[in-house]
């Protein structure tokens, strides 16, 4: 006979903090055009395609991979440029690095501090760790909001603050000024989350050696290599070297070594998919702006956020007309009626301004 024990019920067993976290809900795209995500819809030359299979056929597989990931670190270190003394800590995602340096600093009663609306993993993470989480709400075009930032930071006083440049999801690059005054201003660490760097083209790397509290955090992800599951944090040395020690030993996998320093030997390519992305971002916008009852906000990142009334409606119109975009409604009551699409190729594109029109149109009729 079987019988449950109370205290083995996920209600009694699980921390508060987990079961009031809404499990980050990731819809099936099969079928659609997936606008949703902010993927690199461009597959990879077929002849690099043709070396990556052959690189995974004679991979370890059997074996472990490499825990300090030395060729792929040092690959990164060219390609980015970073300042003398500045090392690198390896991610599976940057989510990963999120999650590792909120562990790092999880002392009770310790705050994590970002901006609102902003990316969710950093409220989501703090959940998980158990730290208090305070999200400055930005300004009404989601620029920062600096004294009520500096007034949250000198209140609570910070372990960690993070900032998203260019910020997800509203796309915009924040005052690069009011980001130093805060960097100068916080007890803690600041992270810049530089995960749309290819987009945007401003960087905080420069100022790593100026600021012993900043930390910069990248990911490939938007860049080409989602599925890969690859992101870094670059830093001093005096930071990287703790942090190092909660890092699991085998984060980045044998393939996932192997292909990045392949694809980053061919940075040439993925930073032409990105030019080209920035172009048709431009082509996008205009023909959002363009729109009736259509307001987009500018973008430095490979999405666009747009308000527009009966938004539910319309997002339900853009998927039957098989096109996957993100309903941001239910996110944070500044983006009611926003929705968030990733630029796709330019037939992506057309298609879901030509879906999006229709949709708008039928919202209307349906009242
Ligand atoms: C997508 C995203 C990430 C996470 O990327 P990974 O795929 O986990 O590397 C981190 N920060 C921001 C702001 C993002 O939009």
């Amino acid at each position: 006979m079987s019988y449950t024990r109370i205290t083995a019920t996920p209600e009694y067993l699980l921390r508060k903090e987990v079961l009031a976290l809404h499990a980050y809900h990731v819809p099936p795209g099969t079928d659609m055009v997936k606008l949703d995500a902010m993927e690199n819809p461009y597959a990879l030359p077929p002849q690099l395609r043709d070396e990556i299979g052959r690189l995974s056929a004679d991979a370890a597989i059997n074996r472990y991979p490499d825990s300090g990931a030395q060729r792929l670190k040092e690959k990164i270190h060219q390609l980015t440029g970073l300042p003398q003394g500045v090392n690198v800590l390896l991610g599976n995602g940057s989510d990963e690095i999120i999650q590792l340096l909120a562990m790092a600093v999880a002392k009770p009663g310790a705050t994590l501090l970002g901006v609102e609306p902003s990316f969710v993993m950093y409220r989501m993470i703090a959940a998980f760790t158990g730290m208090n989480y305070v999200g400055v709400p930005l300004t009404e075009n989601f620029e920062l909001d600096c004294t009520a930032m500096l007034d949250a930071i000198q209140h609570h006083q910070p372990a960690l603050v993070f900032l998203a440049y260019p910020n997800n999801p509203t796309g915009n690059l924040f005052d690069a000024e009011a980001i130093e005054q805060i960097i100068a201003a916080a007890p803690g660490l600041v992270v810049v989350d530089e995960a749309y760097h290819a987009f945007a083209g401003a960087s905080f790397i420069p100022l790593l050696g100026r600021y012993s509290n900043l930390l910069v955090m990248r990911t490939f992800s938007k860049l080409g290599m989602a599925g890969l599951r690859l992101g870094f944090l670059a830093g001093g040395m005096a930071w990287l070297e703790q942090l190092e020690k909660l890092r699991l030993p085998y984060n980045v996998g044998v393939l996932t070594q192997l292909v990045a320093e392949k694809l980053l030997q061919h940075n040439d390519v993925l930073l032409q998919q990105a030019e080209q992305i920035r172009h048709d971002r431009t082509w996008l916008y205009g023909r959002l702006v363009g729109t009736v009852d259509v307001r987009a906000y500018p973008s430095e990142a490979n999405f666009i956020l747009f308000h527009v009334a009966h938004s539910a409606r319309v997002f339900e119109g853009l998927k039957q007309r098989g096109v996957l975009i993100k309903n941001m409604n239910a996110a944070h009551t500044a983006l009611t009626d926003c929705l968030r699409v990733t630029v796709g190729t330019p037939d992506e594109n057309e298609l879901f301004i030509r879906a999006l029109q229709e949709s708008i149109h039928q919202s209307k009729n349906d009242i």
